[in-house]
């Protein structure tokens, strides 16, 4: 008999009571005055099973963060538009955007489910592939192309094992050295990727993928990629971490192309202390994700060949 569910911590019908559609007058009050937003209640419900989600106050603040941005005074009228539809998501009418931590929960439950026919393969068989695909600043070279020409290369090199399957997400990374660290070895890379040392952030896309390489070592499938992707760390492919149950690192890995982007640490907890450089490089992240990863053009982002027999 499976263990009773824990009661989850708000019932969904208390935090649906209590859920209120905001004017953009009555968000800037609640996030100036350090106030609750009605939907942040749904992060202790099950609704998607969020409460089991270890990373929901993670991805509420940074949601919280990108709505100070969005509602900042020099936002535009479009941003405070896609803030209100972020802050009021509910039930029959989704924002779909990622920066929404109920949507985010929503998307990551689709791309799991992908994962979850590889929970019972050989564990030698299944690895975990990072490839970082290039360095973009100032809109040069354009991601689009930068993106397919990784996709066929990547889809050409495990062509030569064609009983190879893989699923995965590609996530654009916001490296701004003028608000965080960037340590010696990433930067090394990005180097030999052709970043330019400047002041001017960079876009890096980069893919987490779970590759299941039947009748193939994981060490041939790291030696083929590394031929194709040369830079200097530019591949890493690695086993699953034993200590974990199989679907439970599954389930983490699905998530991980989904966090928020590598500048949140720098965003203070209390985003009414947010720079005005700390806002300008939100409004950037959310913008860019408006234009690649919005719910109609995620396409360019997944990367998945799945064999169905
Ligand atoms: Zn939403």
């Amino acid at each position: 008999m499976s263990p009773p569910k824990a009661r989850p911590a708000v019932p969904i019908a208390e935090a649906t009571r209590a859920h209120r559609t905001l004017s953009l007058g009555r968000l800037r009050r609640c996030l100036q005055n350090g106030v609750p937003l009605p939907k942040e209640l749904f992060a202790d419900t099950d609704l998607a099973g969020l409460q089991k989600n270890a990373y929901r106050y993670r991805d509420r603040k940074y949601e919280r963060a990108a709505l100070r941005a969005l509602t900042c005074v020099k936002a535009t009228a479009e941003e405070h538009e896609l803030a209100l539809r972020v802050c009021n998501c509910e039930s029959g009418n989704r924002c779909g955007r990622l920066v929404c931590f109920i949507c985010n929960q929503k998307y990551w439950r689709r791309r799991r489910s992908l994962l979850k026919r590889f929970e019972e393969v050989d564990p030698s068989t299944l690895s975990w592939c990072t490839v970082v695909i290039g360095v973009s600043q100032i809109g040069y070279p354009i991601l689009e192309g930068m993106i397919g020409r990784f996709k066929a290369e990547f889809s050409k090199t495990i062509s030569r094992y064609p009983e190879a399957q893989w699923s995965g997400r590609i996530e654009i990374d916001y490296v701004d050295g003028t608000i965080e660290h960037v340590k010696p070895e990433k930067a090394t890379t990005l180097a030999a990727l052709g970043q330019i040392p400047c002041e001017i952030a960079s876009l890096v896309p980069h893919v987490h993928l779970v590759v299941h390489h039947p009748g193939v070592r994981r060490e041939t499938i790291a030696f083929h990629l590394k031929r194709a992707f040369v830079a200097v760390r530019q591949v890493q492919v690695r086993a699953f971490r034993t200590t974990r149950a199989r679907l439970a690192s599954l389930d983490a890995l699905a998530r991980y192309p989904l966090k928020p982007p590598l500048l949140l640490p720098a965003v203070p907890k209390d985003v009414r202390k947010c720079t005005a450089m700390h806002l300008a490089a939100l409004r950037y992240v959310v913008r860019m994700r408006e234009a690649f990863d919005h719910p109609t053009s995620r396409g360019l982002l997944e990367f998945d060949c799945i064999r169905d027999r």
